[in-house]
Parts: structure tokens; C-alpha cells; sequence
């Protein structure tokens, strides 16, 4: 019979332990979320409301490092319509005008979209052929627009100057009657409501860092100021700093972020019936429901992060504004800001894969993506869930700009609001 002193036992023990220590392993920690979002503007949280509410992946999270709605999506003019040249362009916003039209049903939340028509001038012959050629290049997509001489752009503007000795006389217009506005803030709650309650997570005060790669180049987590995050998928859209979040898995972007900048004036009594914008004097107007004329002014000329833009963009927008509604030159100025627009060099935005595994992104939608807010989240949640593009966002592809099938809506949309 074998006597075991206590050392020997405790020993032997030991050894056991090791041996077993060293052929365990712990197995991989699990992902925290399924899919990350980086960016809590309406685009943001409408892709993620609509990756729960579509396809069904609730772990999901919005990562936001302000909070939600304070970028561009709380500081924009609110001009939404579809009336784009080309194809690929009337395709996706009118998607969006579409899904406007029921989003306040859908989310059960009022987002005051209010298609009151958009009102486009036409000031120089120039103008003129281009706008009948947007009118019949919409109306073969469907898209509805109607061309306007001055006479019938004033019975439906009353407060525009159509006088023929004006700097810039009114030569007609382009009407979208589907055109209008919402309320940008509502829409930023609204989605965010209704993905939360589906139990997507929205943090807030949590900026992204860094993003985390595998040894395989795939995704596998974000750097945050809260801490680190793991996930296998990651969807940025982050308007107008979109190439910084890009740059840190490697990947650099086609885009120069630029000032834009809005203003209000005091409230009067409603005076303003629809949504106009004049290319020529750059200009754009409508009338919010507390009353403020909203006014857009054009982007500064150089790039800059800087939530503020040049005070002389916004008297050269006062001074249009004046001209072509004498009436309003008595107006005070309420408050002006200015948000960040990220550009792509042919106008159109990048939505898609990236060449990192797992990466997806949204963005270039420069002075003119709130319109698009609900049809690019709609789109860019099937991306993201699927791995593959919806077929609405397939031709705008980050690749476009190394094959050369851009969408060159630049010249065709001027003030691209
Ligand atoms: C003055 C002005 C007027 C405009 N007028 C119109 C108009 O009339 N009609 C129209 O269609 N469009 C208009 N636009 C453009 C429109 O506002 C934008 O295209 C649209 O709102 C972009 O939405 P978004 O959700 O992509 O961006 P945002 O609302 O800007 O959301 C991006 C979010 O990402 C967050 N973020 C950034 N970096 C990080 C990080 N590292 N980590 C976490 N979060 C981060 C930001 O804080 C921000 O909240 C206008 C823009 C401006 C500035």
C-alpha cells in the first residue's frame, strides 16, 4: 500500500492543474454587438431602426459622440425632393420620397413632413434648358415635375418678385409638388424611438476611436472613448468626418469636408407657402411651422471641421434673398450655424463595402442628403445585414472613383440642396 504524505498530494495536485492549464484554452470572447453604427444623424439611427425592423438583428448599437441629431441632421434647412438627372439619382431619392410620405405612420411619431412643392428658378436661358431637361429626364423616371413660367411660378409663390428689371429676372421655374420639408430633429427621434424599442442600443457621448482589425484584415472591434467594443460589423456614417473614421482601418476616401452653413429669421405669421431655391443667385427658402423664414447660404470655399462658416457667404445669401423678396429686407436675423458636408468629387454619396472585411460605409451626401435620409438608411441596412448592396445603392460604390462610372450629378444640380 502506497502512503502519500499531505506535500505529495498538494504536489501531484499542482502538476495535474498545469497540465491541464496548459492544454485548455479560452475559448474567443464572444462579439458584444452583431453590427456597430458609427454616427447618430438620421441616417444612422434609420439604418439601424430599419436592420431591426427589416432583418431582424437586434443586438445591434449607435455609437454617436455628441448626441443624437446634433450634426448635420438638426442643422439643416429641411428641403426634401427627388427631382435628380440621372437614373441612379431620381432612383434612390425618390425611393426616400416614398418612404417619407408613410414615415410618420410607420414610426408613430410626427415628423411634420409636409409636401408643400419645391419651387426651383430658372434666371438665365441656361437655366432654362437645364431644368426642361431635368422636367423630362424625371418624368421618364417616374418622378413627378412641371415647368413654370414666371406668371405661374407667382400664383404659386405670391411673395416672389417677378418684376423683368430685377439683377436676376425670374425666367420660370421647375415644380416638384411632391417636394417639401419635415422636421429634421423629429426625424433624428424618431428612428431612434423606434429602434430602441425594437433593442437596438444608442450611446451617446461615446466617440470612436479606432477601429480594431484582425489579423486576417477583418473588423473585430471599434476603440471608444467608453471603452472598447467587439463586433465583426461595423456601417460608418458620420457625415463630414467620415474620412477621418476611415482612415483609421486604413482606408482613404474621396472626400473634402466643407462649412455649410443655414440661418433663421424672427418668426412672423406664415407668409411663405412652399419651398424655393434659385441656382443663379444662390438662394433657398421656405418657412418652418413656428414661423422663421429658414434660409440656406452656400458652402465656404475652403475645408474645415469647423461647425461655423464665413459671415460674407451669409450676407451675399441676404442680399439674394432681398432681391428677390423686397418685402423680407426688413426682417431680423434669429440665429445663423453651420454644419460639416462631406463631398465627393462627382456629387453623389458612397454607399457600399469597403476593401476591409466587415466595413461598410455611408456618406459623401455633401449639402443634400436629409431628403435622402429614410431611402439611404433603408438601402444601407440591407448592405450592411446582407453583406451585398440593395440594388438601389449598387452603382454608388466607393470603387467608382477607380473605374471611372461616376455619377456626375455635379453640374446638373448647382445648389444641390
Ligand atoms: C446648413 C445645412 C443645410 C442643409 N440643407 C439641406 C437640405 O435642405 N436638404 C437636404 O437634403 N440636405 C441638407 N443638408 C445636408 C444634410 O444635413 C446631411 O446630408 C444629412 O443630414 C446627413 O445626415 P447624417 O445622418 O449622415 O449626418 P449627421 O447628422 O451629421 O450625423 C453624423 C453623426 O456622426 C457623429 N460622429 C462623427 N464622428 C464620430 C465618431 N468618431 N464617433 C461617433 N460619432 C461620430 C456626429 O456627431 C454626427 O451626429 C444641409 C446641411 C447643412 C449643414
Amino acid at each position: 500500500m502506497r502512503h502519500f504524505s499531505l506535500r505529495t498530494l498538494l504536489t501531484e495536485a499542482a502538476n495535474a492543474h498545469q497540465g491541464w492549464a496548459r492544454q485548455w484554452r479560452a475559448p474567443e470572447p464572444k462579439p458584444a454587438y452583431d453590427a456597430i453604427i458609427v454616427g447618430g444623424g438620421g441616417h444612422g439611427l434609420a439604418t439601424a431602426y430599419y436592420m431591426a425592423q427589416e432583418h431582424g438583428m437586434r443586438n445591434i448599437a449607435v455609437l454617436e459622440k455628441g448626441w443624437i441629431g446634433g450634426g448635420n441632421t438638426g442643422r439643416n434647412t429641411t428641403i426634401i425632393r427627388s427631382n435628380y438627372l440621372y437614373d441612379e439619382s431620381a432612383a434612390i431619392y425618390d425611393h426616400a420620397v416614398k418612404l417619407w410620405e408613410g414615415l410618420s405612420q410607420a414610426l408613430n411619431y410626427n415628423v411634420m413632413y409636409s409636401a408643400r412643392g419645391v419651387l426651383m428658378l430658372a434666371h438665365n436661358q441656361h437655366d432654362v434648358q437645364s431644368f426642361k431637361r431635368h422636367v423630362y429626364a424625371n418624368r421618364l423616371n417616374g418622378v413627378d415635375n412641371e415647368w413654370l413660367t414666371p406668371e405661374q411660378a407667382k400664383a404659386f409663390c405670391p411673395p416672389l418678385n417677378i418684376s423683368p428689371d430685377i439683377r436676376y429676372p425670374v425666367l420660370g421655374g421647375a415644380l416638384q409638388r411632391r417636394g417639401g420639408v419635415a422636421r429634421h430633429d423629429a426625424v433624428a427621434w424618431g428612428y431612434a424611438r423606434g429602434a430602441d424599442a425594437l433593442g437596438v442600443d444608442i450611446i451617446q457621448n461615446c466617440e470612436v476611436t479606432g477601429i480594431v482589425r484582425g489579423s486576417d484584415g477583418a473588423v473585430t472591434g471599434v476603440e471608444t472613448t467608453k471603452g472598447p467594443i467587439r463586433t465583426p460589423r461595423i456601417g460608418v456614417v458620420a457625415a463630414g468626418h467620415t474620412s477621418v473614421i476611415m482612415a483609421m482601418a486604413g482606408v482613404r476616401m474621396p472626400l473634402e469636408s466643407f462649412p455649410l452653413q443655414a440661418l433663421v429669421s424672427e418668426p412672423v405669421k406664415p407668409v411663405f407657402p412652399c419651398v424655393l431655391m434659385s441656382n443663379a443667385v444662390h438662394a433657398y427658402i421656405s418657412q418652418s411651422d413656428k414661423g422663421e423664414l429658414v434660409i440656406g447660404a452656400g458652402t465656404d470655399q475652403y475645408v474645415s471641421y469647423s461647425q461655423q462658416g464665413g459671415l460674407h457667404i451669409t450676407t451675399h445669401t441676404l442680399d439674394a434673398i432681398c432681391e428677390l423678396f423686397p418685402q423680407f429686407s426688413r426682417l431680423r436675423l434669429l440665429r445663423n450655424w453651420g454644419g460639416i458636408v462631406d463631398v465627393t468629387p462627382d456629387r453623389s454619396p458612397i454607399i457600399g463595402r469597403t476593401p476591409v472585411p466587415g466595413l461598410f460605409v455611408n456618406c459623401g451626401w455633401g449639402t443634400g442628403g436629409f431628403k435622402a435620409t429614410p431611402g439611404s438608411g433603408h438601402v444601407f441596412a440591407w448592405t450592411v445585414a446582407k453583406g451585398e448592396p440593395h440594388p438601389i445603392n449598387a452603382p454608388f460604390t466607393l470603387d467608382r472613383f477607380r473605374t471611372g462610372r461616376l455619377i456626375d450629378e455635379a453640374a446638373a444640380a448647382a445648389v444641390a440642396h
